[in-house]
């Protein structure tokens, strides 16, 4: 609540204001001529006064006061208001048929008098009025809810005021509207910081003026970003957005567009700041989509951000309690009569104690795009050396494990440095680490990638292009990347049944892997149809379902064992 006491404004409805008389009738009378303008609660003696300010408190905007009554006078009622922290502002004016009462309340901080024999509609509703601007005034001066340039709220006082709207109208349904001007520092860059003054008074004009349409509160939150906390169903937000962008084609030539998020009928479970948190939320699923102007917030957006902002904060204790673990998938070399087992792909798990098995689909790609992956993917290829160091010595297996590598793990300087140091800790030779590289990593075509991989190459590993064709690299690129091994993509076996198109395009990769010398490996093989067209084209490796699933670590070593036995 509001120390300060600053009530709000007519923006926000009706002012609330107290009356406290003894007798029913005055009470009524008053209730009469003031209920059209005003919200009204009422008080039979100083003490009921008393509970009513405290219950109400901030948003009280004025108390009409009689001075003679039972249990709790008037004079008291004044007294106990000025020397309080909280209410020492609300303005009280006394209603008295004495003469003398009235200097001695205007002494003691009432800010005005009314007589009451008789009691004039025009004059109580007048000095009324007068009174709560004067105190408002004051209040406004005092504080700095409004910030100087666009004389809209600032970020805390909206938030504030919203939150008393709120109490006050807890019937309405409101909408929480975020709005952004793109690109502004440009504005300021290109056009001088008057002209960037000038567009945001000009959308701070235009969002007062809302407030002729509808029950609404505006804040100015960050230099270009505003807040509209506003009544449900009143305005089109699809207008709203071409009007103001439309309002600054004629201002100054200047290309002015806005960006805006809604989060409609809200949740007003949530605190205010959640609240306007969806509706920038929302805003920003349409950053730099310049054909977009609004994008409304939607739960489902939000739950999976949840999700999302989950796993990122509970991958180290995953990690440390060993949350994830590894499977290991066979490759198949299919040259000869008889599949012989080539290799493995390592493949990283999740085993969550509530959310259960989450798949790498789902938290891959979340770690990919924050640059946890680089830490993830250190520890698999650890834990994958490890157990490769430890099949050796238990059960003399000796097979290629090929591990994931995402782009972004190719720019951490010490990635050579450390699978070389694991190599060693558990006596791998480096032939038997493949590195399988996604197409996309490759898209980067910054030098210092290229300079990566080749020096990995350089080192004896073997390269394979992941997820091969769901890229775009031309034969021009492959032709200069340094790769050992096209990993075609899952998809092209998969579509082989439904049609012939895709067995062309399967032949195509293997003519530019054979120009090109380069091994090919086909993933996501279900069948004996799909294994027998990929025979008969040259396909080298296949690795899918047709041969094994992905294994855990025991079940994998006994697969490694029976196929050797073979
Ligand atoms: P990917 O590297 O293309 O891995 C192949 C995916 O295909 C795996 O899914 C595998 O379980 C699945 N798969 C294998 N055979 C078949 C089949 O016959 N049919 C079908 N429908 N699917 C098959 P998974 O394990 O869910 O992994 C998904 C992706 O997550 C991987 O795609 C890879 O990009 C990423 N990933 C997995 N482990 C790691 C890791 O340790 N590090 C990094 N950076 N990425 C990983
Ligand atoms: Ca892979
Ligand atoms: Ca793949």
């Amino acid at each position: 609540m509001l120390k300060s006491h600053v009530k709000f404004h007519s923006i926000a409805g009706k002012r609330l204001v107290l009356i406290v008389d003894d007798e029913i009738v005055n009470r009524e009378m008053l209730r009469n001529i003031v209920q059209n303008d005003f919200d009204v609660v009422m008080a039979e003696d100083g003490e009921e006064a008393v509970e009513k300010i405290k219950e109400h408190g901030d948003l009280l905007s004025l108390i009409l006061l009689d001075l003679n009554m039972p249990k709790m006078g008037g004079y008291d009622v004044i007294q106990w208001l000025k020397s309080s922290d909280d209410y020492v502002n609300i303005p009280v004016i006394v209603l008295t048929g004495d003469k003398h009462a009235e200097v001695d309340s205007l002494t003691m901080g009432a800010a005005d008098f009314l007589t009451k024999d008789p009691l004039v509609p025009e004059v109580v509703l007048t000095r009324m009025q007068k009174t709560i601007e004067l105190y408002e005034d004051r209040s406004i001066i005092q504080s700095t809810e409004r910030e100087d340039l666009t004389g809209l709220f600032n970020k805390e006082y909206f938030y504030r005021y919203s939150e008393q709207f709120d109490t006050f109208h807890s019937e309405l349904i409101m909408d929480a509207v975020f709005i952004d001007i793109n690109h502004f520092h440009l504005i300021n860059e290109l056009y001088g910081r008057k002209a960037g003054d000038e567009v945001l008074i000009h959308l701070s004009d235009y969002l007062k003026d809302l407030r002729e349409k509808t029950r609404c509160i505006a804040g100015r939150v960050e230099a270009d970003k505003f807040f509209v906390y506003i009544e449900h169903g009143k305005v089109s937000y699809t207008t709203m957005a071409e009007e103001i962008n439309s309002h600054f084609d004629d201002f100054r030539d200047i290309h002015v567009r806005v960006r805006c998020g809604i989060y409609q009928n809200v949740d007003k479970s949530f605190d205010i700041e959640t609240r306007f948190d969806r509706a920038v939320q929302a805003a920003n699923t349409i950053k730099g989509n310049y054909s977009k102007s609004i994008a409304r917030y939607d739960n489902e957006t939000f739950q999976k951000k949840m999700f999302e902002d989950r796993l990122i904060t509970e991958m180290d204790e995953a990690m440390a309690t060993h949350q994830f673990y590894l499977n290991f998938q066979p490759k198949y070399n299919v040259h000869g009569e008889e599949p012989v087992l080539a290799s493995a792909e390592v493949l990283v798990r999740w085993d969550h104690p509530e959310l259960g098995r989450i798949s790498p689909g789902q938290f891959i790609p979340i770690f990919e795009h924050n640059g946890l992956i680089q830490k993830l993917d250190f520890y698999i290829w650890d834990r994958a050396l490890e157990c490769a160091g430890r099949w050796r010595k238990e059960h003399g297996i000796e097979l290629p494990l090929s591990v994931n590598v995402s782009r972004m793990d190719l720019y951490n300087s010490s990635l050579i440095d450390f699978i070389i140091e694991k190599l060693i800790d558990y006596d791998i030779s480096k032939k038997n680490l493949y590195l399988e590289i996604t197409e996309s990593a490759y898209m980067d075509d910054s030098a210092q990638l290229i300079e990566i991989i080749n020096s990995l190459r350089a080192e004896g590993f073997k390269i394979e292009m992941d997820d091969f064709g769901t890229g775009y690299s031309s034969l021009n690129m492959l032709a200069d990347v340094p790769v050992d091994v096209l990993k075609m993509d899952m998809r092209f076996v998969q579509n082989l049944n439904s049609s012939e198109k895709q067995e062309t395009m399967i032949r195509l990769i293997m003519d530019i892997a054979k120009y090109l010398k380069m091994e090919v490996v086909a993933e996501g093989v279900e069948d004996k149809e799909q294994v027998d067209f990929l025979r008969s084209v040259g396909c080298d490796v296949i690795q899918g379902y047709y041969f094994s699933k992905p294994l855990a670590e025991k079940e994998f070593v006994e697969h490694v064992l029976q196929a050797q036995k073979k």
